[in-house]
């Protein structure tokens, strides 16, 4: 399909009022699934974690995971909502080939959380008070592979289904309306996307893995003409799986939309799809706001009842809010906004903070992180939470630095080796022969021996040119491979000079 007619993005921003709406599914880490006790697993063998009650056969009876609710109250409770003390589920009945039950169990006008809000500040400065509706528990439906073809069902030979994510324990979180963002909308939907992930990340309820699909985001946006009270038709961009897309495509419906309006034309209330490939969103499907799901209360299950001191105790165990965190670490190591967003944006803070907490400075960790550690994972193809190296590794070397036993290039080799598995960084050291060599016989000979090789340096040293012992310095690397101690070298120059 083609890329449909575009408006200029300020343009658009000029003409329309943007209002966005996200919900943002969290897909919780219980170790067992919402209803039943298969395991709540990423990446086993297709339909192995599956019961009769995930895939819905007649008679099979759910029961709620208690850990579930009590992940869902501490979003909840998160997000500033106020929670339900009196919920039950719903079912939402619809026919398709992932949902064996022919209806997904969910909930309706019982959401356990409601009417929350959470402050996301965007780049600007700005801070949006955005305004949650509420938080539901739901489950996870299976997953379809549309094999042949371009992965699509449309051209695929056939499709494989695989159940073993259907009655995965789903959060979905669901906004107002937001209103006034303009030209910053695309910029604040993913920032909300972020903060809602890093939210359920600090509180361990997800894996909160966007590219596993822990966390993704339908973006609902509709334009109107600046002025005009009733809401803009909107469409909703489904399952949104990173943080770019998300600010891509709403970005591009803002202009797509535009586009429509200004010709004159009407916008089809559809859900779309975002293409992060080729940068574009089509048509899914035709979508009412009365879709008949024909939601009724779930007569198999007993309403979810947290008790107030339940829903206290878990308050009192929620960790500290990400945005405050930031704001308390930034200070506390001295960043500037740049520095601190890099690693922000990079999504390193908690790797710095804990290393930090291990005594290197925050200026050190940042470095290694954001550097040389984030070039290899780039390079690999690689997260970085993927690769086997540590907070521990990194103070290692940082000790071994100020210990003068590596220089920056050797320690840049240990870490590789630490990363391509070859053990601790002691160990890689110790195997590749790594240590700095400040023993002064190896040191004296190979100064020695540059000096006889270069003696007109010499002389220029001893007419007052210190600054000429660099060249000797140089010489003295490259025969030991890098692994002298500048320091010592240096000094040892200076006293040959005199002599
Ligand atoms: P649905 O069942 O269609 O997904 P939800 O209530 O779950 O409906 O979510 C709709 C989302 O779209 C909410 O975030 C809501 O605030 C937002 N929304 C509703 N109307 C509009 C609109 N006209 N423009 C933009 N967003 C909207
Ligand atoms: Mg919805
Ligand atoms: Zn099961």
């Amino acid at each position: 399909m083609a890329k449909a007619e575009l408006m200029d993005f300020d343009e658009a921003i000029e003409k329309y009022e943007v209002v966005i709406g996200l919900e943002v599914h969290v897909e919780l880490n219980t170790n067992t699934k919402m209803f039943c006790g298969c395991a709540n697993e990423f990446g086993e063998q297709p339909n192995t974690n599956v019961c009769p009650v995930c895939l819905g056969l007649p008679g099979a009876l759910p029961v709620v995971n208690g850990k579930a609710v009590e992940y869902s109250i501490a979003i909840g409770l998160a997000l500033n909502c106020s929670i339900a003390g009196d919920g039950r589920f719903a079912r939402k009945n619809y026919f398709y080939p992932d949902l064996s039950k022919n209806f997904q169990t969910s909930q309706y006008d019982e959401p356990i959380a409601y009417e929350g809000q959470l402050e996301v500040p965007v780049a600007s400065g700005k801070v949006y008070n955005v305004a949650i509706e509420r938080a539901h528990m739901e489950e996870d439906a299976g997953k379809l592979s549309h094999v042949g073809g371009v992965g699509r069902i449309q051209g695929a030979e056939y499709s494989l289904v695989d159940f073993n994510r259907a009655g995965v324990p789903l959060v979905e979180i669901v906004t107002k309306p937001i209103f006034d963002s303009g030209a910053e909308a695309p910029e604040l939907a993913s920032a909300y996307v972020r903060q809602i992930r890093e939210i359920v990340k600090a509180m361990d309820v997800s894996d909160a893995r966007m590219e596993r699909g822990n966390v993704r985001c339908d973006a609902n946006v509709s334009l109107r003409p600046k002025g005009q009270q009733r809401l803009g038709t909107r469409t909703e961009t489904k399952n949104v799986n990173s943080l770019r897309s998300v600010e891509n495509a709403v970005r591009y419906e803002i202009q797509r939309q535009a586009a429509i309006l200004a010709a004159g034309d009407e916008i089809t209330q559809e859900t779309r799809h975002w293409h992060e490939d080729k940068k574009y969103t089509s048509a899914g499907r035709p979508k009412s706001d009365a879709d008949d799901y024909r939601y009724f209360p779930e007569p198999d299950l007993v309403p979810v009842q947290p008790t107030e001191e339940l829903i206290e105790e878990i308050r009192t165990r929620l960790p500290e809010n990400p945005a405050s965190r930031r704001a308390r670490l930034q200070q506390e190591w001295s960043l500037s906004d740049n520095e601190f967003r890099d690693i922000v944006n990079s999504d390193l803070l908690d790797e710095v903070d804990s290393t930090v907490s291990l005594g290197v400075s925050a200026q050190s960790a940042k470095k290694w992180w954001t550097g040389e550690i984030a070039r290899i994972a780039n390079l690999e193809g690689k997260e970085i939470t993927e690769l086997s190296v540590t907070p521990e590794d990194v103070a290692e070397i940082e000790k071994m630095i100020s210990a003068g036993k590596l220089n920056d290039r050797l320690a840049r080799e240990a870490l590789s080796g630490v990363i391509a598995g070859e053990g601790s960084v002691a160990e890689v050291v110790s195997a590749r022969g790594l240590e700095v060599v400040s023993d002064d016989g190896a040191l004296t000979a190979a100064v020695d021996k540059a000096l006889a090789e270069q003696p007109d340096v010499l002389e220029k040293i001893r007419a007052g040119k210190e600054q000429a012992a660099g060249a000797i310095i140089g010489s003295v690397m490259k025969e030991m491979r890098g692994q002298a101690d500048a320091g010592r070298v240096r000094e040892l120059i200076l006293e040959r000079a005199k002599s």
